[in-house]
């Protein structure tokens, strides 16, 4: 959406907690208490992701936390088939794990690209949204055109950690012209085991890319692994 559009769409959001109704401050999304009980993640890195890729999160993908995720990537209602109080929450949590990151802000915001047939499918990819809006409140560039996944892989639901990094292996390819943007952020809604993340970050190190963080809203806890992942 572009900036004006979106200032406007702001303002039709009335001032209240998207989850309890209560009064909040303009700009924010949920009240304290609402946030305060959002369960939050306290694990390691995620177990496939090189240790060289820096991944930071807001929360953990349970309770409270999947209810909006739900509600984000299977919009029932709202502007457009979107949710726009689910947005307003992504948009806040995204924001939150970007600025844990250890590093200098990056030269490109990347979403994780969904394949064209799951795109069309779905209408939106949710981590172009997220990024997007990411790169707006933070002043970055952004591009979601950049990483392009060339095979449609199954879900990733289910699998174990070997079969999850064999579907995804070799699923993303980057664009050749990146003329030397070295650092960059990689945004994605959940994040699991890092497998997917692994690929894409793959995919970009082969165009020069040097440094890669991961910034997501949601990470899932490790005994949910398995079970929980979204389907994308
Ligand atoms: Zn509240």
């Amino acid at each position: 959406m572009r900036a004006p559009l979106r200032g406007l769409f702001e303002l039709l959001l009335p001032a209240i907690c998207a989850a309890c109704a209560q009064a909040v401050e303009p700009g924010r999304s949920l009240c304290a208490p609402c946030d305060r009980a959002l369960p939050r993640f306290r694990g390691e890195a995620p177990p496939l992701l090189p240790a060289s890729v820096e991944c930071v999160t807001a929360t953990s993908y349970e309770g409270a936390v999947s209810d909006w995720m739900r509600r984000f990537k299977y919009p029932k209602r709202g502007f457009a088939g979107l949710d726009p109080a689910a947005q307003s929450v992504l948009r806040a949590w995204i924001l939150e794990a970007a600025e844990r990151t250890a590093g200098e802000r990056p030269e490109l915001v990347i979403p994780v690209a969904l394949h064209a047939r799951r795109l069309r499918a779905r209408g939106f990819n949710p981590a172009a949204l997220l990024a997007g809006a990411l790169s707006r409140d933070m002043g970055l560039r952004h591009d979601p055109t950049v990483l392009i996944r060339i095979r449609d892989t199954p879900s990733q639901t289910g699998l174990d950690r070997r079969a999850r990094r064999r579907n995804v292996e070799g699923a993303f390819r980057a664009r050749e012209d990146l003329d030397g943007i070295t650092r960059v952020w990689l945004v994605d809604d959940v994040v699991t085991t890092g497998s997917t993340a692994a690929a894409a970050a793959h995919a970009l190190a082969e165009r020069g890319v040097r440094s890669v963080t991961v910034v997501c809203a949601a990470r899932t806890p490790l005994q949910t692994h398995e079970a929980e992942e979204p389907i994308l």
